[in-house]
């Protein structure tokens, strides 16, 4: 059993509030496992020392009385959010030396609400790729099969959570990165509304898509970190000034009456029976808890991942321009000239799949192909989230697959990258439409991989995604199920 690490963000919380142990037990507990599951690759830097030290100061704090919400839990980040005077790689040789000058707004939030960070997770190269296999510094492991990939990009941090390293921990999700992992790997993964949540400090890929999340092994622990990472931040213009709820309040309503909308087209040729299986079992469940379904459609959805396509790599290859070799990053040995420096610095720097964006992501944004693609894909983005709202004036929630397989495995779909953009075609059209989805644990296939299913809320109605994933969690045992190497 892995011990005191495998405990929930709750658990943690009574236990450290009735004094049954402290941070610094919790901590070097969580640093142990990151040890133990070493080959798991989900960290790129662990931080042992200042965790440990940080964690004796909470103890301190805690003697004293003071209760924040977060005050001595160990936590990981994924690395691609800003840390300060912690390695920040974004995955990427470019950035294999950067050490940031400041926190991004959610490192502050969780800072000053007590959490102790123990370290930046794996992922693919600034958040391109759907397998982890993109990273320059080596694939993560499924913890349920090591054999197989546990999605991506967030891949390091679903495998901290679902092989209770950690109790939870942050992602990023721009087409799917933290639902589609928390779904290969059993856990709770939530993506919140564009604008829920400041990405300031957080490294740029598709800047009117990218998102910041939380993973976790339960509902209720998704929400408590939901509350403190959200809300209005000056440093980020697309962050929105809404009052921000208590998401934990949220849970343990009714669900009676609520309408879940099924759209045909998530429901297609193509998606393994299994998955289908699971979610339609899933949904059935939550109309025995009193949700009613309604089938409802949305045209667009057929273009969604063609548009996706065009708009993420056009924004990453205009994000990724200042990565010159000149401000930070890489830098090329002995230039020639300017033109060699730029161009040196980010060959040796940028991994493959980066440079494809890079090249896609010009292409459609040059004179003469703009109209042809990036403009064309920015109407059809306009029709999916005009479709999306027309149906959530028929229904409440939105209920699907996450992704259309389990986790496949290491190697199986590198050759082939539209193989890989396929896993993406039930999550991307939320980030297209800038809606709140979560993943949540309903099933395992014939092999014993997880399966999720995916709800898709209203603009800023996370509080309804987490009462109904709570309703469902509650009744069901899906989420009790650990990870192999976990139960070990
Ligand atoms: N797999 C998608 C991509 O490669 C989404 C990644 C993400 O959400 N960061 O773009």
């Amino acid at each position: 059993m892995a011990g005191l690490s495998s405990l929930t963000l709750s658990e943690m919380r009574a236990g450290l509030d009735r004094g049954s142990f402290t941070s610094l037990d919790l901590t070097r507990a969580c640093l142990e496992n990151a040890e133990r599951f070493k080959d798991l690759n989900a960290f790129i830097t662990l931080c042992p020392e200042t965790a440990l030290s940080q964690a004796a100061e909470k103890d301190a704090l805690l003697a004293k009385g003071d209760r924040s919400p977060l005050l001595g839990i160990p936590l990981a980040i994924k690395d691609l959010i800003l840390t300060k005077g912690v390695t920040t790689t974004a995955g990427s040789k470019i950035l294999n030396n950067f050490i940031p000058p400041y926190d991004a707004t959610v490192t502050t939030l969780l800072k000053q609400a007590g959490a102790v960070i123990i370290g930046k997770t794996n992922l693919d190269e600034f958040g391109m790729g759907s397998s982890n296999e993109n990273s320059a510094f080596g694939p993560v492991k499924n913890p349920w099969d090591t054999a197989r990939v546990p999605g991506g990009s967030s891949g390091g941090s679903a495998v901290a959570v679902a092989a209770g390293i950690v109790p939870v921990a942050l992602g990023t999700d721009t087409g799917g990165s933290i639902r589609q992992p928390a779904s290969f790997c059993s856990i709770v993964g939530i993506r919140p509304t564009y604008g829920r949540v400041s990405r300031y400090g957080v490294v740029a890929y598709a800047s009117s898509l990218d998102q910041v999340g939380t993973f976790a092994r339960t509902v209720r622990d998704a929400a408590s970190i939901l509350t403190i990472i959200s809300g209005l931040d000056r440093h980020d213009s697309t962050s929105v000034n809404l009052p921000v709820p208590n998401y934990e309040a949220c849970l343990g309503q009714e669900i009676e009456g609520l309408r879940i909308g099924i759209p045909k087209e998530f429901f297609i040729k193509g998606t393994n029976p299994e998955v289908e299986q699971s979610v339609r079992a899933g949904i059935a469940h939550l109309t025995t808890l009193g949700a009613v379904t309604v089938e409802v459609s949305l045209p667009a959805l057929e273009y969604a991942l063609a548009c996706y396509y065009i708009i993420a790599p056009a924004e990453a290859s205009s994000n990724l321009s200042r990565y010159d070799g000149v401000r930070y990053g890489n830098r090329a040995s002995n230039p020639e000239d300017l033109d060699d420096l730029y161009s040196r610095s980010r060959s040796e720097g940028f991994g493959k799949e980066v440079k494809r964006r890079i090249l896609i992501g010009s292409h459609v944004l040059s004179t003469g192909y703009y109209d042809a693609y990036y403009l064309h894909a920015q109407k059809v983005r306009s029709l999916i989230a005009q479709d999306f709202k027309r149906v959530f004036e028929q229904c409440d929630i939105i209920a699907c697959p996450v992704a259309p397989t389990t986790a496949f495995k290491i190697g199986e779909k590198t050759s082939d990258p539209l193989e890989m953009y396929l896993s993406d075609i039930f999550t991307i059209p939320v980030n297209l439409a800038g809606l709140p989805g979560m993943s949540l644990p309903c099933g395992f296939d014939g092999q014993h991989l997880p399966i999720g299913m995916q709800l898709i809320g209203k603009p800023f109605d996370e509080g309804t995604l987490l009462k109904v994933g709570h309703a469902f969690e509650s009744t069901t045992d899906w989420h009790k199920q650990t990870a192999k190497v976990f139960a070990e």
